[in-house]
């Protein structure tokens, strides 16, 4: 079996812009993207759950999350990036040329670039899944601005809750902070700036069961933990905050992970093993912007290029 040059398993903004750059290089990169699924570790990653994108640099009136993706895959595709519709189930780092299989399917490669993203964890509502892009959504930092002047909540406990409660006061005119117990699990410093702010509410000891309305989010229905009492929460806005989780578990014992199960990178895309490369939101828990995943996924093809140069 030849190997191909660099496979790259994952399809988010990361792995399809190192598809774009390794195709430019000339490495017939092979994408294995994924397979279609109501998560967000499917072709096109979390921005095929999005809407508008309006802070993607060059779409001066934003973009639809899915065209976004849909044409970042057509580039690469136009330098001759191929692609396979499914997920890897299996890799194997100890053998060169690397194995990925599909199934039984094996497919074999010099150099590899993991893409594989990260997801939101989700409440797991019915309607969570339906409303997601209209009125739910897993990141401030994206869609916060289209909730100028309206009361809006945000679920969750930790410092992710809390911070984008905090940022979204910038934009609502009353958050509300839905957590299952009555104590925040957040830093100190977070609390105490989020407790500060006079748009932020609390609703301690609750969860939220129903999600309310057809086309865009109309209202939260909330039960109280201790009494199972439940109340109806008037917002147009829920923001989903109770942690992510890397799509890591193919890598799990192979390339090092931290204590969060991120793919451990540096300098550059490096990973611990020698012609594996890492980018986009697999190995970043800080940013985990569309636009810095591109960016990560443009670095992993330099470095896999040069080190191909270097090795092969
Ligand atoms: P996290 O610390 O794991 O907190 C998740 C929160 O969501 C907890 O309060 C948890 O409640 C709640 N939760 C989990 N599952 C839930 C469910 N099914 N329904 C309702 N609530 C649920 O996650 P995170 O806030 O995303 O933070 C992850 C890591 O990143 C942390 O180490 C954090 O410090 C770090 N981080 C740092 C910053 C910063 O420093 N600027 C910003 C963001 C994140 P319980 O408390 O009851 O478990």
């Amino acid at each position: 079996m030849t190997p191909h040059d660099v496979l790259i398993i994952g399809s988010g903004p990361a792995g399809l812009t190192a598809a774009i750059y390794a195709a430019r290089a000339n490495l017939n990169p092979l994408v294995i993207e994924g397979e279609i699924s109501s998560t967000s570790d499917q072709p096109g990653g979390q921005l095929m759950l999005t809407t508008e994108v309006e802070n993607f640099p060059g779409f001066e009136h934003g973009v639809q999350g899915p065209e976004l993706m849909t044409t970042m895959r057509a580039q690469a595709a136009r330098f001759g990036a191929e692609f396979v519709t499914a997920k890897a189930t299996r890799v194997d780092l100890s053998d060169r040329p690397f194995g990925v299989w599909i199934e039984n399917d094996e497919y074999r490669a010099k150099g590899l670039i993991v893409s594989t993203g990260a997801r939101s964890l989700m409440l797991g509502l019915e309607e969570e899944r339906r409303l997601i892009g209209h009125g739910v959504s897993t990141c401030a930092t994206c869609d916060g601005f289209f909730f100028r002047g309206q009361e809006i909540a945000v679920v969750g406990g930790g410092d992710s809750a809390l911070e984008e409660a905090t940022f979204l006061t910038k934009f609502a005119s009353k958050v509300t902070l839905v957590h299952r117990r009555d104590q925040l699990r957040a830093s100190k410093i977070m609390q105490d700036r989020a407790r500060a702010n006079p748009k932020i509410e609390f609703a301690w000891n609750k969860r939220v069961v129903n999600l309310n309305g057809t086309d865009n989010l109309q209202g939260a229905v909330l039960e109280d933990t201790i009494t199972g009492e439940q109340s109806d929460l008037d917002v147009t806005g829920l923001f989903v905050a109770i942690g992510h989780v890397p799509n890591t578990d193919l890598f799990k014992g192979q390339l090092a992970l931290d204590d969060q199960g991120y793919i451990v990178t540096g300098p550059g895309t490096r990973t611990d093993v020698d012609g594996v490369f890492a980018c986009g939101d697999v190995q970043d828990h800080t940013y985990r912007q569309a636009i810095t995943a591109a960016g990560s996924g443009c670095m992993a093809a330099i470095d896999v290029e040069r080190w191909l140069e270097a090795h092969h």
